[in-house]
């Protein structure tokens, strides 16, 4: 080996905090506080210093390498804050998701050993019910006003910051030392953590960046919909902070009507949310000018084409689909069109769940193991590997969710030539029809194009003959109808004919999972505890 002449420069989260807050100095993050509020206004200039007081408050509280900081928080400036000053002072920012149940939120915080909290006031009762199941927690840090009864001591957001100096002196840290964490919202037993590293957070802020990404640029202006707890935001908080892009946070502003309204006042240029938002948006903001997005990430479950070409002629708005999971950082493809052979139909490119981008290894493997072809029909469990995907779990073996230095997805689907992937299923949600795979994800999608439904979800139920059939559960649009003969007559010419559902359910909503996906799981217990009315037809 040559030994090349580079400089050996740990890639670190305070290079890029220092390039926003200098370079992007003049660019802002806009927190929103409601409809007839002022918005609260920042410059990345100001929010640096801020990050600086509050690394070095956190510091005076015996925050040291290695700690872990758990935000309990909205996406507002504060948050961003905690965003820089924790991973930049060597501490592990460990961003909780303010929806998990009690017992779950107690297990991840006793789990990842948290030593300190911040918490906004809004929100602190919910923190307050796992107190005392708390055992680790030293510090619990107050943002804004509200009741903080059940917490204990306290101490002030603003006050631990007015006690500091900006000017906080971030040390070089190991590129592979732990930066962050998340967990998984553990659908079945207990939450899994994963820990990214410097190194991954940087290198995947520069794959959101790119034009095959999320094109972020400094005459950006992200509107941030998705959580900043869930799965980092995809990586947006940090790409806007390298790139200079102003960062618009709406806090628990996030019904359609102060949506829509937000996107009005503050003209962002992108955002990112999950199907069920930009649904939400659709029906009930439907004649909002939304003309200054020119493009809205949406993922964490599959898009159907019915909501882009709604999204299309609506609001002229491109929604993009991107696929990744918690331990991929997460973005890991992103259906951006191909340059050649794209055809008559966009759609049939936009609809795929992403083209795995550079940085990521992917492939298809089916239940022995083997690697199956990218010709976009074999189907098999898609397994990923690169620097920004997880090689473990945080203190939990889960051997089996990895395979030869790949991380198993359980994700099931195919990938065509040009390394397009198509999600069918979960592997947990698969239906398994006389040997076969329904793929509730088409059927769910192809429903969901029907003018009458708002929301489709289709799980597996027992099936004496079949082993498994699908039980389709559908909510109507408003002042909408439609009978289970209607909608199986509307499926026949698109879908097999032995997919088709011969049992139906008719419901108010579909259940959602703390990050505001369809909660399968719910649907399958709800199904077993004889709570549906279940039409069958055919
Ligand atoms: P949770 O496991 O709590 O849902 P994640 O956000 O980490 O949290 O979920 C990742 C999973 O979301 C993926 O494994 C996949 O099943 C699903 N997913 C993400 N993006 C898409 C997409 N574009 N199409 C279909 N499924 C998706």
């Amino acid at each position: 080996m040559i030994k090349s002449t580079m400089q050996d420069v740990p890639l670190n989260i305070s290079q890029l905090f220092r390039h926003g807050r200098t370079v992007h100095a003049d660019s802002e993050i806009l927190t929103f506080h409601g409809p007839d509020q002022e918005l609260q206004v920042s410059t990345f200039a100001e929010v640096g210093d801020r990050a600086d007081q509050l690394a070095a408050a956190l510091a005076a509280l015996g925050v040291g390498v290695g700690d872990r900081v758990g935000t309990f928080m909205w996406n507002n400036q504060g948050h961003m804050e905690a965003y820089l000053a924790v991973p930049c002072m060597g501490a592990v920012l460990h961003t909780l998701n303010i929806r998990l149940f009690p017992e779950q939120l107690s297990y991840v915080i006793n789990h990842a050993e948290d030593k300190v909290i911040i918490v906004d006031a809004s929100i602190a009762p919910l923190l307050a019910k796992v107190r005392d199941e708390l055992t680790t927690v030293e510090h619990i840090i107050v943002a804004g006003e509200g009741d903080t009864t059940g917490l204990g001591e306290t101490l002030d957001y603003e006050e631990l910051l007015a006690a500091q100096s900006p000017g906080y002196d971030y040390p070089v840290v190991d590129e592979l030392a732990a930066a962050a964490m998340c967990y998984t919202s553990g659908t079945t037993g207990n939450p899994k953590g994963v820990a990214y590293s410097q190194r991954s957070t940087y290198l995947h802020s520069l794959a959101v960046q790119t034009m095959q990404g999320v094109r972020v640029g400094e005459d950006d202006r992200i509107l941030l919909i998705v959580p900043q707890f869930h799965a980092n935001a995809w990586g947006m908080p940090y790409a806007a902070w390298a790139t200079g892009c102003d960062l618009v946070m709406p806090q628990q502003f996030l019904q359609a009507g102060p949506l829509a309204h937000l996107i009005e006042k503050t003209r962002p240029t992108i955002s990112g949310a999950v199907p069920t938002v930009l649904t939400d948006i659709l029906h009930n903001a439907a004649d909002a000018d939304l003309s200054s997005l020119k493009h809205v990430l949406c993922g964490g479950s599959a898009v159907p084409r019915s909501l882009m070409e709604a999204y299309d002629e609506t609001f002229g708005v491109t929604v993009v689909q991107a696929w990744g999971m918690t331990e991929t950082s997460p973005l890991a493809a992103i259906s951006r069109l191909p340059k050649h052979d794209v055809g008559d139909d966009e759609y049939a490119w936009r609809v795929r769940s992403g083209r795995v981008l550079a940085g990521v290894d992917l492939r298809i493997c089916d239940e022995d193991g083997t690697v199956l072809p990218w010709d976009g029909q074999a189907q098999g469990e898609i397994e990923v590997r690169g620097p920004w995907i997880t090689g473990s779990y945080y203190l939990d073996a889960s051997d089996e969710k990895f395979h030869d230095g790949w991380l198993r997805t359980g994700d099931v689907g195919s990938v065509d030539a040009k390394g397009y992937i198509q999600i069918s299923d979960r592997a947990k949600d698969v239906i398994k029809s006389g040997g076969e795979w329904i793929s509730s994800v088409d059927l769910e999608n192809t429903l969901m194009g029907h003018p009458s439904v708002l929301e489709a979800a289709v799980v597996g139920i027992p099936d004496d003959r079949w082993d498994e059939r699908p039980l389709a559960c559908i909510v109507l649009a408003d002042g909408k109808t439609a009978t289970p003969e209607e909608l199986t007559e509307y499926l026949t010419d698109k879908v097999a004919k032995w997919w088709l559902p011969e049992r139906w359910t008719f419901i108010d909503e579909v259940p959602k999972t703390s990050v505001g996906k369809f909660s399968k799981k719910d649907l399958r217990a709800s199904y077993t505890d004889g709570d549906l009315t279940v039409t069958t037809v055919g």
